[in-house]
């Protein structure tokens, strides 16, 4: 069967109100942009609540099925069948054999649900819903029909042309990415902050990252692997600006002059402050985080609380409630594990504590904190003018070096 268009199903987006054209128009957007990275062209365009994807050469199935399920937003991807307006004896005759065609095994229950835009024709919803669901029966007996709870339901749609579709694919759901503004994701090389930031994305939000690197204490693996990561998680967001942070003195620093079992929280706490201060700089509403509550001795509740108070900007915790194998589940889902999981180091394994605090009190943090005041200022600010830019997206990652680039990210 070729199907020459797809209609793409939306739930939420259509409950908005006034915002809803906001919504459809960043969704369609998305749409044009996922469907270039497809062979053949494709027409996405809007109608009375509906948007349609009509390919108007030769395309790959799959590979636009796919593209589709990559845009959040997408609940159902329905592949139809189009032609021009014809009687009812030949719209029945041609849904019969696309019947057929469709479900080569017909011992299953059905209803024929109609929508007739085009009231010029001359049979209205109810009636073709009777006759065709009659034609239906006579061709196959063993169909049979239930209204409240068909198996399959026969989509015919009555407009400029007659579009019929059974099959409603899963769509990835959400709030197309940008249309609830941009967040900066702390990306590590784990398993959790991928994911997080693929939640984030899901609810409508554009993506930068930021990863804190260690040289020399981490290899050129490492930093691969969170541009790998950025890349997979790029195939739902769009390109993503990943600023490569240089955290090696700063690290080194509170090493040397703060306690070992707050090493943690306060390296987190620099991270958290620098990733702010880029977020402002690049228009970034809110930090994103891989954090889950009680995983590791830095996401105990105080430890949150010492974190979270460096910060102006919303930190958006996606994973908070969600135990280690749901997370699992989700990167396994977006095709992360697999990445997540490769044995390279990460700065803070490197530094970490042996015994870390778990109830952290936030005045002894911030007084030990001040033995950092001679250096620190001066290496935050460098480890931000150092900051490289990569570009990162499913085909690769390329250093950003113009900022006067009309895609810049920085305002
Ligand atoms: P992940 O699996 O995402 O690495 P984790 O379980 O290893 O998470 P932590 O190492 O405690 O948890 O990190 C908590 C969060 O802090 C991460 O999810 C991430 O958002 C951020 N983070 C940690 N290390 C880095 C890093 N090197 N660069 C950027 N962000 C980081
Ligand atoms: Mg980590």
């Amino acid at each position: 069967m070729v199907y020459q268009s797809f209609l793409i199903k939306y739930a939420e987006i259509g409950i908005k109100g006034k915002n809803r054209y906001i919504f459809e128009d960043a969704l369609v957007n998305q749409i044009k942009i996922a469907m270039k990275k497809c062979e053949g062209k494709f027409h996405v365009s809007r109608s009375y609540g509906r948007i349609f994807v009509d390919a108007e050469e030769d395309y790959d199935f799959d590979e636009a099925v796919n593209a589709l399920q990559h845009v959040f937003g997408i609940v159902g991807i329905c592949p139809m069948k189009v032609d021009p307006i014809v009687p009812y004896e030949e719209l029945a005759k041609t849904a019969v054999e696309f019947f057929g065609e469709e479900y080569p095994d017909r011992n299953t229950t059905f209803k024929v649900h109609t929508r007739r835009l085009d009231k010029s024709y001359p049979m209205n919803s109810q009636e073709i819903n009777n006759e065709l669901g009659g034609a239906l029966l006579d061709a196959y007996p063993e169909l049979k029909v239930d209204v409240h709870d068909p198996k399959i339901t026969v989509n015919i749609e009555i407009r400029e042309q007659i579009y019929m579709y059974t099959h409603v694919i899963p769509g990835p759901g959400g709030l197309p990415v940008g249309s609830a503004g941009k967040a900066m994701l702390l990306l590590s090389g784990g398993i959790d902050s991928p994911v997080s930031g693929w939640m984030m994305a899901k609810r409508g939000l554009k993506l930068d990252a930021v990863y804190y690197n260690a040289p020399p204490y981490t290899s050129e693996r490492a930093l691969q692997k969170v541009i790998d990561l950025a890349g997979l998680v790029s195939e739902y967001t769009g390109p993503i600006y990943l600023h490569n942070i240089n955290f090696t003195e700063i690290q080194l620093y509170i090493y040397d002059k703060c306690p070992h079992d707050e090493l943690t929280i306060i390296m987190r706490r620099y991270m958290m402050k620098i990733a702010e201060m880029i977020a402002k700089r690049t228009a970034c509403g809110a930090l994103i985080t891989g954090e889950s509550l009680g995983q590791v001795a830095s996401q105990t509740m105080r430890s949150l609380e010492c974190t979270n108070r460096v910060c102006e900007l919303p930190v958006f915790r996606p994973l908070i409630g969600f135990d280690k194998e749901e997370i699992v589940t989700i990167s396994k889902k977006i095709d992360t594990y697999d990445t997540s999981i490769r044995p390279y180091e990460d700065c803070c394994t490197i530094f970490v504590a042996k015994h870390p605090v778990t109830k952290p009190v936030l005045k002894v943090i911030e007084r030990h904190e001040h033995n950092l005041d001679a250096g620190i200022e001066e290496m935050v600010q460098r480890a931000i003018e150092t900051d490289e830019i990569l570009v990162v997206d499913a085909n690769g990652s390329r250093v950003f070096k113009n900022r006067e680039d009309p895609l810049q990210p920085w305002d």
